[in-house]
Parts: structure tokens; C-alpha cells; sequence
């Protein structure tokens, strides 16, 4: 198909749906099929710009800026339903855009719907206090106002989890958003922008602007009118919008990557286990921040485990995303696809043993597979242990004692989520003490819901995301003194 005859996705800027100003579009492709299946509005600085100011002006004047906080909660709660309602055509495009399983996709969206519900009842309950001073007839309170506008700038694994995981609270703090999508999965985030009309959000609360990091990207986190950057992503380009945030003294919360460790006592439930740290691996083909992907195990009872590994996921069925046979879907990106094939290169050139997978799968027809793959013999030195490589590729590393399996897990520079598999409280809770994350799953892992804290510790990342704590990211606090 030409690109002319494929669907043309625009920004959308103050309740409308906004060609670019450079007139220039991109392709999105199918990681399936490998083929290009939209075309996305390739925005700059122009149509950047355009979005903050409808932004800034919904946040200063208008009815935004005159809503009370119950009926912010009312229209999140309007568009929760909605998004409940349309989460199937959400899950397709997203699904068509990454090729995330159909059925967690899906959960995914609706569990977008129920993210949006629970701010939607946060909205008015931001309580201000009395604070009593040394101060003599006086009387001193504090106001939570909202920050202003705020940038959301999302990568392509999750897309509109990721995004909800910040305007939710954004909104519900009465703040007003531009949302800038991962060049690789932009529709979905067009797609919803529209919903909030219907929901009953003013014009200009809610505005997308597409393109790419450098060119859409940047002008966004540097843009004057911008308070604060909210980004998922990698490593590097969270550094560059620290920087750049950081030159304009504007706050951010930043959620990047992660080599986290799955650590497996021996007397641990075994069967329970395996289930864990093979979907904590290779659930959307190793594709998530939190992926569990060194696997830490007693060596006692290395062997067996990884063995019991093995046959768990030998016949793990790989192919349309789509269809419910499927257990492990394509690679999202060929640039990702790269990537991991030049792990897996790395991992045999320092001396670790593939004992399963290890290879593309282009049998599988044009799109971008890898194989659910285990290294064993991996030292916590080496790359494949150390760097993120956001894909199904397995590390399995042995250790003795809790101080070793303590001393390894926190060996590396990330720090965003650990599990631990044990039946004995006592290690649960000294470990949960003792690793270095912003998540510790004991005898579970990859649970997330919207009440609770999510953010990485070291280099995964600033500040939280979720729960009550995240409301006040968006939040400046004010006091005021008034004199009796
Ligand atoms: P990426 O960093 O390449 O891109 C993320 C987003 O940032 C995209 O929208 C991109 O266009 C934009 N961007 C890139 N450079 C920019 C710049 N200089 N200024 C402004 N915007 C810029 O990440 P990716 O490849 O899309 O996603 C994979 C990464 O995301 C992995 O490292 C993964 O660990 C991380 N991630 C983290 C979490 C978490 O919650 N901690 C969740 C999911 C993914």
C-alpha cells in the first residue's frame, strides 16, 4: 500500500485533530508483519509550541482553571467509562503498533479505565492543613495548587499505561498536559486525546503532539511554559531531559530502566517459582522496565531449577499477537530487534551458555522475533548481567547465602524492582530490607496497581509514579499567613 492510502494520524491541539505545520508525516510500522500500517503527523518546535499555549491558556483561564476539584472527579470518572468502553479498539491499535499479546493488552487498557477511576476520586481530596508556629496572632495554612503544564513523554512498550500513569494524577491536581508519544506507538495516544471532548474536559487540558525525540521531544521538555516532564524511557534520553529540565529549574519524575533480580531460595515453592520468573522474563518478550531479567538462584538447587525452566518454556508458542495460541509475541521495533540480537552475540563472546533459544526466528514470517532465550554461567560482571536489554533474554547467576544473593541483586546500577521466592518470613522481610528497589515482590512478581508507589531507586529513575504519592508531584505547596 502507498502511503498516501494509509490511515493519517494528526496532532491534537485544543480539541481538535491538527495537521503538522511542516505538512510532514512518518511511518508506523507493525512489528508483526513488519510493514507500515499508519502514517503519524512528524511534528517540531511550531506544532510543540502551538500545544503548550493551548495547554498554558486552558490551565490560566477558562473553565479548567474555575472547575472545582469534585467536578475534575466527575469528568475523570466520565472519561474512566469511557475508556472502558472503547478499550477493545484502544488494545487493537496498540497491539497492531507493539505487538503485545491481545489478551494483556487488552487487560492493560482496561486497567487504564481503572487508573483514571481512582484519581477521578482523588481529585477532591487533597486536604490543606492548619499549621500552628512560634508565631504570635497569626494563623498559617497551606494550599496544594496545581503546577501548571505539564509534559508527558512516553516510551513504546506501554503506551497508554504509561501516559495514564502520569496525567491521572496530573489531571486530578488540575494541572493541564501536552503528551508526547514514543515515535513508534503514536496512534493509540491520538486516539484517546479524542475521548476527552466527549468526556466533558474543556478544550486545550489535554493536548498530543507526535513526532520524533529530537524533534518533538526537546522543544517540549525546553519549552518556558512548561512546569514539569513526566517521561518513561531509557537511560540516556532520561539524562538529556534531566539536563534540559534542569536548565529551566523545572521539576520532573523520570521512570527508565532496570536489571532487576529474581532470586530464588531453595526452599522456596518451586513450582510457584518457575511461573514467576518465567513470566517475570518473557511476558511482552522481555519488554518491560521491571522485567525480571537476571534470575539469582541458590546454587544448591541450580540445576533443577533451570532445568524446570527449560521445560516450562521449550514449547512457548511464538507468532501472531492476535491469535490466543500465542505465548510470545514479535519485538516492537527493528531497531530493538537489533539490539537484543547484538546481546545475545555479547553474552557468547564473554562466555555465557545459551542452554535454550538464542536466535531470530525469521520463519516465522517479515516481523521481528527472537527466541525466549537462558544464559547460564553468567558472572555479575559481565554486560548481559549488567546492562538492560529489554528483550526475552534470561541471565541465570548462582549464589550461596542471603549475603551473597544481597550483595549480587544490588550489584548493578539500576534499581527498580526485585523478586524473591522463599517460604521462610525471615528472609522475606530481611530481603525486602535489603535490596536496593523501588519494588520488592516477595513469592510474586510484575503485581502493579494504581494505589501504590511505582519508581526506581538509583539510576531507574526521580520520584513516584501511582497512588496517593503521586498526586503531589503535580502539586506546588503554598502557605499563608494571615495575620488576627
Ligand atoms: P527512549 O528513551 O528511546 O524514548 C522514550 C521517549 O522519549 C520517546 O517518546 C522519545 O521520542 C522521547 N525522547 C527521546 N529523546 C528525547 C529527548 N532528548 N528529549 C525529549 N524526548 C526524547 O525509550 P524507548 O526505547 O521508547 O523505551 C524503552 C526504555 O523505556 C527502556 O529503557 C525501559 O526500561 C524504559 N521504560 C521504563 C519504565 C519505567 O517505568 N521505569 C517503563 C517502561 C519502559
Amino acid at each position: 500500500m502507498t502511503a498516501d492510502a494509509l490511515p493519517h494520524f494528526t496532532h491534537y491541539i485544543d480539541g481538535q485533530d491538527v495537521p503538522p505545520a511542516t505538512g510532514s508525516y512518518f511511518e508506523t510500522q507493525n512489528p508483526f508483519s513488519g510493514e507500515a500500517w499508519a502514517m503519524v503527523a512528524r511534528g517540531d518546535a511550531a506544532d510543540v509550541d502551538r500545544a503548550v499555549k493551548a495547554a498554558h491558556k486552558a490551565f490560566e483561564s477558562g473553565p479548567w482553571s474555575e472547575m472545582s476539584a469534585t467536578r475534575r472527579g466527575e469528568i475523570l470518572f466520565r472519561l474512566s467509562e469511557l475508556l472502558a468502553q472503547n478499550a477493545a479498539a484502544l488494545a487493537e491499535v496498540e497491539m497492531r503498533d507493539n505487538g503485545k499479546l491481545a489478551a494483556e493488552v487488552t487487560s492493560q487498557v482496561r486497567y487504564v479505565a481503572d487508573y483514571f477511576r481512582y484519581y477521578a476520586g482523588l481529585a477532591d481530596k487533597v486536604e490543606s492543613h492548619v499549621i500552628p508556629t512560634d508565631k504570635k496572632g497569626v494563623t498559617c495554612f497551606t494550599r496544594y495548587e496545581a503546577k501548571g503544564v505539564v509534559a508527558i513523554i512516553t516510551p513504546w512498550n506501554s503506551p497508554l499505561t504509561l501516559t495514564s500513569w502520569k496525567l491521572a494524577p496530573a489531571l486530578a491536581a488540575g494541572c493541564t498536559a501536552v503528551i508526547k508519544p514514543s515515535e513508534f506507538t503514536s496512534p493509540s495516544a491520538v486516539l484517546f486525546a479524542r475521548l476527552f471532548k466527549e468526556a466533558g474536559f474543556p478544550d486545550g487540558v489535554v493536548n498530543v503532539v507526535t513526532g520524533l525525540g529530537a524533534e518533538a521531544g526537546e522543544p517540549l521538555v525546553t519549552h518556558p511554559l512548561v512546569a514539569h516532564v513526566g517521561f518513561t524511557g531509557g537511560e540516556l534520553a532520561g539524562q538529556k531531559i534531566y539536563e534540559a529540565a534542569a536548565r529551566g529549574l523545572k521539576t520532573v519524575t523520570l521512570e527508565l530502566g532496570g536489571k532487576s533480580p529474581n532470586i530464588v531460595f531453595d526452599d522456596a515453592d518451586l513450582d510457584q517459582a518457575v511461573k514467576g520468573v518465567v513470566s517475570g522474563i518473557f511476558a511482552a518478550a522481555g519488554q518491560t522496565c521491571i522485567a525480571g531479567s537476571r534470575l539469582l538462584v541458590q546454587a544448591s538447587i541450580h540445576d533443577a531449577f533451570v532445568e524446570r525452566l527449560i521445560d516450562f518454556v521449550k514449547d512457548a508458542r511464538l507468532g501472531d499477537p492476535a491469535d490466543p495460541q500465542t505465548r510470545i509475541g514479535p519485538i516492537a521495533t527493528r531497531p530493538q530487534f537489533d539490539k537484543i540480537l547484538g546481546y545475545l552475540d555479547i553474552a557468547r563472546a564473554e562466555g555465557a551458555r545459551c542452554v535454550l533459544g538464542g536466535r531470530a526466528r525469521p520463519d516465522l514470517g517479515a516481523g521481528w522475533f527472537v527466541e525466549p532465550t537462558i544464559f547460564t554461567g553468567v558472572n555479575n560482571g559481565m554486560r548481559i548481567a549488567q546492562e538492560e536489554v529489554f528483550g526475552p533474554v534470561l541471565s541465570v547467576i548462582p549464589f550461596e547465602d542471603e549475603a551473597d544473593a544481597i550483595r549480587i541483586g544490588n550489584d548493578v546500577q539500576y534499581g527498580l524492582a526485585a523478586g524473591v521466592w522463599t517460604q521462610s518470613l525471615h528472609r522475606a522481610m530481611l530481603m525486602s530490607s535489603k535490596l536496593r528497589a523501588g519494588t520488592v515482590w516477595i513469592n510474586n512478581y510484575r503485581a502493579t496497581s494504581f494505589t501504590t508507589p511505582f519508581g526506581g531507586y538509583k539510576r531507574s529513575g526521580i520520584g513516584r509514579e501511582s497512588g496517593v504519592e503521586a498526586i503531589k508531584e503535580y502539586l506546588e505547596t503554598k502557605s499563608v499567613w494571615i495575620s488576627t
